[in-house]
């Protein structure tokens, strides 16, 4: 089986997400239901009805918290909650990202910005500049109620192949 999760239409957040973690999360709003049924990856979805009818891996989500669905996902897939730019993926599109000097991005970012930071992360995929900002304060908030989320988490094995995580 591939290592790259597949996530389902409605996971378009946690997606992104994983993506700034480093995880090559494959994510598509059109996959239809016939190719995720078969498709040969872990699938991360939060649809009862293809859970069930699934035989291959999967990850049924059943929280609506977003946070939820990132610690459980971190535990799943042994990521670490934590951004490190140099691992990082472009969260638009999972490309890999490289790090790139103030000259090469004159061009495309706002000049406060360019004023600001001399570091930037360039997208091989779509050219899409990141940098280390302000968002990044808002970013490491949602992180640290994902890592004590995962602190709380608690699984337990019925059968033996269903895995039932729960928030304590
Ligand atoms: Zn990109």
């Amino acid at each position: 089986m591939d290592e790259e999760p597949i996530l389902d239409s409605m996971l378009g957040w946690l997606a992104r997400w994983l993506r700034m973690l480093g995880v090559h999360a494959i994510y598509s709003p059109s996959f239809n239901d016939e190719s995720l049924l078969s498709i040969n990856h872990l699938l991360i979805t939060r649809d009862r009805e293809l859970f069930r009818k699934r035989s291959l891996p999967t990850l049924l989500l059943e929280t609506s918290i977003h946070e939820e669905w990132l610690s459980i996902s971190s535990l799943i897939l042994g990521t670490q909650l934590v951004i490190n730019m140099d691992r990082s993926l472009c969260p638009i599109c999972g490309s890999k990202l490289v790090k790139v000097g103030r000259e090469a991005v004159v061009s495309k970012v706002p000049r406060s910005v360019l004023l600001r930071h001399d570091s930037f992360w360039l997208c091989t995929g779509c050219g899409k500049v990141y940098w280390v900002g302000s968002h990044h304060m808002r970013i490491g908030k949602e992180l640290e109620i994902a890592r004590y989320i995962l602190s709380r988490l608690k699984a337990s094995c019925v059968g033996n192949n269903l895995l039932i995580i729960h928030n304590n």
